[in-house]
């Protein structure tokens, strides 16, 4: 769908590539519960048009913000155009800062309250409470080595950073809690998808029958090889079965993964309904115009933000 206005003095050449109605799509090897689970939204706001990628699943809950940005839509230059929400990848800090004003009147959220993660591949999670409300979006200011947060605090919107890693976002409506993880190969291979619901039903009585979860957009399995350690690492964490369903290998001593198949296995095993589970759209490698990706770019890229955040 694109949007009515369209201001072109404020827009990049990223931006405009955009509009092309030929975003490629992932076509998922396995069984898809849900027939669309993505969508790309554009949001008009004064000045620009921020594209975001939302979930079909969550738009029923009229209390709940979530999206994960493009690389559009922003202010930044070159190879961290334009969309960048990474203030430690060489970005001037006021574009940084513009780029979080614009993703936050896109989604209504204010910028000043985030809490966002400093992620090392761990599958460490944090609890935030008010007290967190704007740590943050600088380097200084955000939770350090931590992959995971959760929350049952409304107005406090919760963000994790990547470039082709797999965003995982959790929802439990009815004790209203949120949660948002960064699940790269290392974090998926630890599990960090069952381990954010295990303590969700720790921490805040949570039931998993309850939880919706969706797969943010990330790289997929045809873009995907790993080398034969990364291959090991999976076999030895899951069933055969679900390991034959996730991994191909290949001629060349290496193997295509599939960290989406991985994440909804990690979901499965912890209790999560199929029905609940929405699948990724997107490939962030696949698209690299639209998204910012680590492996289509050799690592010269800004980040892209995962958001959720319950409305008070
Ligand atoms: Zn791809």
């Amino acid at each position: 769908m694109l949007p009515k206005m369209f201001d072109c003095s404020v827009m990049d050449g990223a931006l405009l590539r955009g509009y092309e109605p030929n975003i490629k799509k992932i076509t998922h090897s396995f069984a898809i519960p849900c027939e669309t689970n993505s969508y790309i939204d554009y949001i008009s706001i004064e000045h620009a048009i921020v594209p975001v990628v939302k979930y079909h699943i969550f738009d029923r809950f009229e209390n709940l913000i979530h999206g994960c940005s493009t690389r559009q839509g922003g202010v930044s230059k070159s190879h961290l155009a334009s969309m960048n929400l990474s203030s430690s990848r060489g970005d001037d800090i006021l574009c940084v800062k513009e780029n979080y004003r614009r993703f936050g009147e896109a989604l209504s959220f204010d910028p000043n309250r985030l809490v966002c993660s400093d992620q090392v591949h761990s599958t460490n999670i944090y609890i935030a409470t008010e007290e967190d409300a704007g740590r943050g979006t600088t380097e200084k200011e955000k939770l350090k080595e931590i992959d995971g947060i959760v929350t049952n605090v409304k107005n406090l919107p919760i963000m994790t950073f990547y470039a082709d890693c797999v965003p995982l976002y959790f929802y439990d409506p009815v004790k209203e809690v949120i949660a948002m993880a960064h699940s790269g190969w290392r974090g998926t291979v630890n599990n960090i998808g069952g381990k954010m619901i295990i303590l969700m039903q720790k921490q805040y009585n949570c039931n998993p029958r309850d939880i919706v979860c969706a797969i943010g957009p990330s790289i997929c399995k045809a873009c995907y090889e790993v080398s034969e350690d990364v291959a090991v690492a999976f076999a030895d964490a899951y069933s055969p079965e679900q390991y034959k369903q996730m991994i191909t290998a290949k001629d060349n001593n290496k193997y295509q993964l599939d960290l989406h198949m991985a994440c909804y296995f990690n979901f499965m095993n912890a209790g999560i309904c199929p029905s609940n589970i929405a699948l990724p759209d997107y490939c962030t490698c696949c698209n690299p115009n639209v998204f910012f990706s680590h492996r289509a770019t050799c690592g010269k890229r800004g980040n892209l933000g995962a958001v959720i955040m319950m409305r008070q």
